[in-house]
């Protein structure tokens, strides 16, 4: 009997997995990969919101958990995936430098937040009031991470590509069938998936569809990513660059738009002055949840299913912390905090 069968290989199932792997626990992580928010991400970890410059929710601790975690995964498949890159803030106005002064004087802010700004020395971007600096940011090569761990997993025989069928599970007491499969425990992992998964589809997941355009600007040769009304990031295909994302919350198809590549492009060009052309427009839906905190816990009536879900809009960053302690839960019966426990969703599952 296998320990665990898990569904959705996205950031979510990957850090899940990657918790059973240092545990010894034998697993299979059943996949499609079609539908994936992970794999159109930005994979930017930035601890600071750029808008009002606040700091997000438990960003430190999960930001000091992320990049070990990420580097272990780093050594032991011997691939990069992680690349530090500062985040340069235009500010549209004198007065934001202010903001940003006050606002690095925070303790949850003082180490990102640098105090000198720096000169825009780059001729085809147009900030003229320079840029406050974001440090100890960067970004995951997702697809990256997800392929070269996939492999690993298929490697073993823990990877199944196909979509799961709710028909062929059955629950008995202490474990589940599946298929001809004993597992003593199954947790789904299927970002915005989650809306067909009978056991769990009361849970409050909204969904937020975004896109973002890759271009090739060769003249531009950023370094950092640069932050105006768009991100422009920085990617491994030379002259290459990110730019993104736009949040739309009623559209839930998965196909791009026309709407969102003029949006972008409008907003692209009020930071750029140098030609691009457009490689490729990439769309996902984010796993966000009305209350803006993740989806981890065990099934009110089955107690051998669980959830972990709604990483919402910063998955890089917030995954690792929450899968160990999912599995801190399930293995250690160490208590969920209860911003992310599901339990706080439990009268919407008895009123279903
Ligand atoms: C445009 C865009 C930009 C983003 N940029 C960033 C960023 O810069 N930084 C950041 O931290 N986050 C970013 N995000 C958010 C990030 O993508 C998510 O937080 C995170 O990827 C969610 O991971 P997940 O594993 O929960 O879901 P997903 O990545 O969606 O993975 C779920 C997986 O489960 C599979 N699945 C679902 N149902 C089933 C089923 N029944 N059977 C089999 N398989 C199933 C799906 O096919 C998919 O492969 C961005 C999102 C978007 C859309």
């Amino acid at each position: 009997m296998l320990d665990y069968i898990i569904v959705g290989f996205g950031l979510a199932g990957l850090s899940f997995s990657e918790q059973l792997q240092k545990n010894d626990k034998s697993f299979l992580v059943i996949s499609e990969e079609d539908k994936s928010s992970s794999v159109v991400a930005g994979g930017m970890y930035n601890p600071v919101i750029l808008k009002r410059f606040t700091s997000p929710w438990n960003a430190i601790p999960q930001l000091e958990y992320a990049i070990p975690f990420y580097s272990e995964i780093e050594q032991r498949l011997n691939v990069r995936v992680n690349n530090p890159l500062a985040v340069l803030r235009v500010f549209n106005a004198i007065e934001e430098q202010n903001n940003w002064l006050i606002a690095s004087d925070k303790p949850n802010l003082s180490s990102f937040l640098s105090t000198s700004f720096e000169k825009n020395n780059n001729e085809h971007i147009l900030a003229d009031n320079d840029f406050g600096v974001v440090e100890k940011a960067g970004r995951i090569q997702v697809a990256k991470l997800l392929s070269a761990c996939r492999l690993e997993l298929l490697k073993n025989n823990s990877y199944k590509n196909e979509v799961f069928d709710f028909d062929s599970l059955n629950i008995n007491g202490d474990s589940i069938s599946y298929k001809g499969l004993k597992a003593k425990n199954i947790v789904f992992c299927e970002g915005f998936g989650l809306k067909s998964n009978p056991y769990f589809n009361y849970l409050p997941l909204n969904g937020t569809k975004g896109e973002v355009l890759i271009i090739k600007a060769e003249s531009l040769k950023l370094d950092s990513i640069v932050k105006s009304g768009v991100f422009i990031i920085p990617i491994e295909e030379e002259d290459c660059y990110l730019v993104g994302a736009t949040y739309h919350w009623t559209d839930k198809a998965w196909g791009t738009t026309e709407d969102a590549k003029l949006e972008l492009i409008k907003k692209l060009d009020t930071v750029l002055s140098c030609d691009y052309q457009i490689v490729n427009q990439l769309a996902g839906i984010r796993p966000t949840v009305k209350d803006r905190r993740p989806l981890v816990g065990q099934h009110p009536e089955y107690k051998n299913m669980f959830v972990l879900n709604g990483l919402g809009t910063r998955g890089v960053m917030v995954a690792p912390t929450v899968s160990s302690e999912l599995f801190n839960y399930i293995e250690n019966k160490i208590t969920l905090d209860v911003e992310i426990d599901i339990e706080r969703f439990s009268s919407e599952y008895n009123r279903g």
